[in-house]
């Protein structure tokens, strides 16, 4: 996609502090953290949001997950604990329109969202 700034991110056209990279996906921190770790994952594929995930597409969403595993384990996460949240359209707070999962480790996660 032409405008779409995560795509620009993934090509390095638009800089970022990279976290883990690969031939199908790239993560990066978060521009503006809301807790101590907080870094973006998504594929290098452009798929808008969780409910553009179809039987054809699927497998970048299972790259974006093992590459989840990884990162928490490089980042200390594994045994601190993280919350993985993907926001799905406007009325769940979606703002770039590129699919992309939050890992969020920091103080207050123990406190229950869902
Ligand atoms: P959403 O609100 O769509 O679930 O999440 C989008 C996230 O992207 C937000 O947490 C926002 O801070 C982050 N973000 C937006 N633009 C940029 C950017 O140019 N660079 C980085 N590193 N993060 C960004
Ligand atoms: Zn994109």
């Amino acid at each position: 996609m032409n405008d779409c700034i995560f795509c620009k991110i993934a090509k390095g056209e638009i800089p970022s502090t990279s976290v883990y990279s690969d031939e199908y996906v790239y993560a990066f921190r978060d521009i503006n953290p809301q807790t101590d770790t907080h870094i973006l994952v998504i594929p290098r594929a452009h798929i808008e949001s969780a409910a553009n995930i179809t039987p054809e597409n699927s497998v970048e969403t299972s790259r974006c997950f093992e590459a989840i595993a990884k990162i928490a384990a490089q980042e200390g996460l594994t045994e601190k604990g993280f919350r993985v949240i993907s926001n799905s359209g406007t009325g769940a707070g979606q703002s770039v329109f590129h699919l992309h999962f939050h890992i969020l480790s920091g103080p207050g996660l123990g406190e229950r969202l869902i």
